[in-house]
């Protein structure tokens, strides 16, 4: 008998299937199997022993699940799904089964010195200079691995609109991209040693922020909305053309569905301009990690309702609170020729500082 999963979590499914209007995965195909309570009953049938591990269809359901968690909150029974995901990949995914695609992505994240030196090919050099020393608050920001490289501004205005919040130099990434697809213990060694240095953390990252609440405890880590609301007052509204500028916000899966956090940015919203909410906005952008690029096409598919709204809104301005959405939703909002401007929150809030759009 194969033992993949944690059998308290796998036993506290009742099959209400009161999970199964918030799957994206079953909302697109209605096939009961490719719903949480449909992955639940094939990874029963893996634990029982009655259907292998590696048996084509739950391969499938293990690739196709966006592992937006959005399953979670309205589940009566409080079953971990995001849990027995991991659980299912850390055994899937092992060492030469990994998907090859993100094989270099993992072996980049793994490394703290070559996230370090990309962050610094990135000039983000004068900005990670300000060392571990900080304010003595005892919070530090952290740069997120991927984040530190595709989008440098980011980590820039966050440590620019938090000044009390030290920037150390020498952190490396939380793990939570490893426990993700399909290396949890080394996801969760990664996080622990990250929050070797005491005091909270703040991440700008929803991702980063549930996996590592996760793992070494949710007293230990405050999203940047939750940070900024307790650093004081916020700056004046954005004006566009001499108008509060109309902005709209995406979730952040992980932030909303695992940390339970969605009403602290949007109240940072609501302060900065006119608050649009998104039809659908706490429905995954499809980003989902390594999703978009394990299966672009399901992704683009998860993510074209979105798109439709985005088109009708013409907002001036779509808040992300995750490098990943905030990657997938430039792409498709370019792509799509709209003139709304993607931006995640705290380079909103800086933009608000300046006083200008
Ligand atoms: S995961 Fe939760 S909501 Fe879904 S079928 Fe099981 S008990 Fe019901
Ligand atoms: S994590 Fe998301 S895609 Fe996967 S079963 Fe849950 S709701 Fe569906």
């Amino acid at each position: 008998m194969t033992h993949v999963f944690d059998t308290d979590d796998l036993s506290s499914c009742i099959a209400c299937g009161f999970c199964l209007p918030s799957c994206p995965t079953y909302r697109l195909t209605g096939d009961e199997a490719s719903s949480p309570r449909g992955r639940i009953a094939l990874m029963r049938a893996v634990e029982d022993g009655q259907i292998d591990l590696f048996d084509p269809a739950v391969l499938e359901q293990g690739s196709f699940c966006l592992g937006c968690r959005a399953c979670e909150p309205v589940c009566p029974a409080g079953v971990p799904y995001g849990s027995l995901l991991e659980d299912l990949r850390d055994a899937q995914w092992r060492g030469r089964r990994r998907p090859l695609r993100i094989r270099p992505l993992l072996a980049f994240a793994v490394r703290p010195w070559l996230v370090r030196l990309a962050g610094r090919l990135r000039r983000h050099a004068g900005f990670t200079a300000s060392g571990a020393a900080g304010s003595g608050t005892g919070t530090t920001l952290m740069l997120g691995c991927f984040e530190r490289v595709l989008f440098p501004g980011v980590s820039r205005a966050a440590a620019r609109t938090l000044p009390d919040v030290a920037v150390p130099s020498d952190q490396g990434c939380c793990g939570a991209l490893h426990a993700h697809n399909g290396e949890r213990e080394l996801g969760e060694r990664m996080a622990r040693r990250l929050a070797e240095r005491p005091g909270r953390i703040v991440s700008t990252a929803g991702g980063c922020s549930a996996h590592l609440a996760a793992v070494v405890g949710r007293d230990r880590v405050l999203d940047y909305s939750e940070a900024l609301l307790q650093a004081g007052p916020l700056p004046a509204p954005v004006l566009v053309h001499g108008r509060p500028a109309r902005i709209g916000l995406q979730d952040s899966c992980h932030l909303r569905n695992g940390l339970g956090v969605s009403e602290p940015p949007r109240r940072v919203v609501r302060a900065l301009g006119e608050y649009v909410e998104v039809p659908g906005a706490a429905d995954c952008c499809g980003a989902a990690g390594s999703y978009s690029l394990l299966r672009p096409h399901d992704s683009e598919q998860v993510l074209a309702p979105k798109m439709a709204e985005l088109v009708r809104l013409e907002l001036d301005f779509l808040v992300v609170v995750n490098p990943g959405c905030q990657r997938q939703l430039i792409t498709a909002v370019r792509r799509a020729g709209l003139r709304t401007r993607v931006l995640h929150l705290a380079e909103l809030v800086e933009l608000a500082q300046k006083g200008s759009s």
